[in-house]
């Protein structure tokens, strides 16, 4: 596609390199400079000169782009682009199958063999998410390719690469037939509004399926459920439809009140029986206590980072307060549903918050259940940060 740069890699990254690590680190070469087209493809070479592996240039908010082939041979070209889209397509031909659910990922970046880009699947509707200017460069190859693998209604586009991975706003339509707004999909018989052409965010996280199913069909049966940093209100729905006997959204956005709305709407409750509330949530738990409300389950499915008028929130440093929080107003033998998708830290390490958090209010727990991220959403086993999502269903048990 064009011409190859070659890049030294430091003696103390070629190990790791050679064992499939796929995502070339800033500090991991010694001649970064002579590489400042986005979209270059790249050779990874050892100190003597040796090949390690060849892949694009793009700077993300990690690394400055990734490995695309450990074979010198290999040529980056259209029918490469094709051969892994197809395999990642062909890897989710379950879920293509499966009527009861019309959206979910059929490539997950450096998981399908290449990093940086990712592509959902929304009822005939395909969006991809660029995460570098880098990998936008191979656009036409990739739309190409599912163009003609699948038949496609039409294809909407995420351009992630302006700072630090934030949202480019623009018309994020590319081709085919525009998207109804909302698309209604379904998951597991469960529907959901998409809106591909109103920002970043489509209105489902689709990595939490599996969560939500368990839900619905285990826990929520007639519970009083408080569903935090709620968005469009999707654990909410599962744990209405799952039974529950009312459930409380609580989110900071003022969206959240009408997407909440629509979404009981699309699924045949009545929105007026359930709380939807817009406000900070470290408000809500203050409230919640001086009113001595207390609730069967507590779902909490923070951002990583996030700031409001009066906190500033980060995962890696207040989540066992959030718990704290939680567990104060959970029933005895209440379920709180814990989750991070923060990639800073892992299952490991968000127990020992949960740890600390029961130990610090004086209460015990059972853990129950752990989730990490689901099927569609395929990791690279040398590639540790993006198995991101950990979510543990716990039972309190004072
Ligand atoms: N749990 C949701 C996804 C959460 S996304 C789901 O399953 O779909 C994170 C949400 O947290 C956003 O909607 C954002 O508006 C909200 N948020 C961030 N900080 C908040 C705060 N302090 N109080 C309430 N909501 C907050």
């Amino acid at each position: 596609m064009n011409n190859k740069v070659r890049l030294k890699v430091k003696p103390a990254f070629v190990k790791k390199m050679k064992a499939g690590y796929p995502l070339v680190d800033a500090e991991a070469v010694i001649n970064k400079q002579d590489v400042t087209s986005e979209g270059t493809l790249i050779e990874l070479v050892d100190e003597r000169g040796q090949f390690i592996a060849q892949g694009y240039y793009g700077e993300q908010n990690k690394g400055i782009g990734w490995v695309l082939s450990k074979n010198a041979h290999e040529g980056i070209n259209k029918e490469f682009f094709k051969g892994k889209i197809k395999r990642a397509l062909d890897e989710r031909a379950a879920f293509f199958n499966d009527q009861d659910t019309t959206a979910f990922r059929v490539f997950n970046g450096e998981g399908d063999g290449i990093g940086g880009m990712t592509i959902d699947y929304f009822d005939g509707f395909y969006l991809i998410n660029w995460y570098s200017e880098g990998i936008y460069r191979f656009k036409a190859a990739i739309i190409d390719s599912l163009m003609a693998l699948m038949d496609v209604k039409g294809i909407y586009e995420k351009k992630r690469f302006a700072k630090k991975g934030a949202y480019m706003e623009d018309d994020d339509f590319v081709i085919g037939e525009h998207a109804p707004a909302p698309l209604i999909v379904k998951e597991n018989g469960m529907n959901f509004a998409i809106y591909l052409n109103e920002g970043a965010m489509v209105g489902v996280f689709l990595d939490q399926r599996d969560v939500r199913k368990a839900i619905r069909e285990n826990y929520a049966d007639g519970k009083h459920v408080l569903n935090t940093f709620s968005y469009t209100g999707a654990f909410s729905i599962a744990a209405a439809l799952g039974g529950a006997a009312k459930t409380t959204s609580v989110d900071l956005a003022n969206r959240s009140r009408s997407k909440t709305a629509e979404h009981f709407m699309i699924n045949g409750i009545d929105d007026g029986t359930q709380d939807i509330i817009v406000e900070d949530v470290f408000n809500y738990f203050k409230y919640a206590v001086r009113k001595q409300l207390t609730f069967d389950m507590v779902i909490l499915d923070p951002p990583s980072f996030a700031r409001s008028k009066k906190h500033t929130f980060s995962a890696g440093k207040d989540y066992p307060a959030l718990l704290q929080e939680a567990i104060q107003i959970t029933e005895k033998n209440g379920i709180i549903v814990a989750s991070s998708n923060c990639s800073t830290f892992s299952m490991r390490k968000f127990k020992g918050f949960i740890e600390k958090a029961f130990k610090e209010t004086g209460d015990t727990y059972n853990i129950l259940r752990e989730f990490g991220l689901p099927k569609d959403f395929k990791t690279n086993p040398e590639f540790k940060e993006g198995d991101y999502l950990k979510v543990v269903i716990i039972q309190k048990t004072t």
